[in-house]
């Protein structure tokens, strides 16, 4: 499907947070701070971390592929997508027609998130598909999940299934309905995210102590700048 969408008639929508930092954020609320007052001092991933990133975008993209026709937003706006992703996601549920979305974006409470598949019926409802590159549904894969279903639920109530997408072991798919448990989660979401949002208006880093949490669930890009300031 092609799009008729003006860009420049885009208004641009503007976040403090997104999937990735509130990530971060969940793991610690120094990491998220950090990110945004101090991100020259991180740590650059190690190579076999920006591997195992590559594999889980080819494995991503094979999904995309079953998915013939898909507008990849990413593609057609470029880094603009940022400022207008979520506009245009607008403006093409505004088409009134069926349209399958690659990153899709949706924005609420100054949070952007960007969804891999976006299935757009011509009735307006819509289904989601978040595609890992991991055999079984770990906890880390509910959170990114869990913050994606409570800003697109709150963007647009029309949302009908959150599915998983999993690797089968053999790099076919397997599709989980996390919907129901996804809905569980909105509470937990809804008190973090003013929370972080607050976090970031600190006027002095939060003070937290080094511990567990600096590896879970994975390591934290700041265990170089945190050491040396012990
Ligand atoms: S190294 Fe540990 S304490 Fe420092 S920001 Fe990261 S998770 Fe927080």
């Amino acid at each position: 499907m092609s799009f008729n969408i003006n860009l420049r008639s885009l208004m641009p929508e503007f976040f403090k947070l997104s999937k990735t930092t509130l990530i971060k954020g969940m793991q610690c609320e120094l990491y998220l701070y950090l990110l945004k007052h101090r991100p020259k001092e991180k740590t650059p991933h190690d190579a076999l971390t920006l591997q195992k990133f590559d594999q889980g975008k080819s494995f991503e993209a094979r999904f995309k592929d079953t998915f013939p026709g898909g507008i990849a937003v990413d593609q057609a706006l470029g880094k603009d997508i940022y400022a207008i992703g979520s506009s245009f996601t607008k403006a093409i549920f505004e088409q009134g027609q069926a349209a399958t979305l690659f990153e899709a974006c949706f924005l609420y409470r100054q949070t952007l998130v960007m969804a891999d598949v976006c299935q757009v019926y011509a009735d307006g409802s819509f289904d989601l598909y978040e595609v890992k590159n991991g055999t079984e549904a770990r906890e880390v894969f509910l959170r990114d999940m869990a913050i994606q279903y409570y800003v697109i639920k709150n963007t647009r109530q029309e949302l009908r299934h959150f599915y998983l997408v999993l690797n089968d072991g053999e790099d076919g798919f397997v599709v989980k309905d996390m919907t129901e448990t996804l809905e569980a989660e909105l509470p937990r979401l809804e008190a973090l995210v003013p929370r972080l949002l607050q976090t970031l208006l600190l006027p002095e880093a939060p003070e937290i102590l080094m511990g567990a949490q600096c590896h879970k669930p994975y390591d934290c890009e700041y265990i170089a700048y945190c050491t040396k300031k012990k």
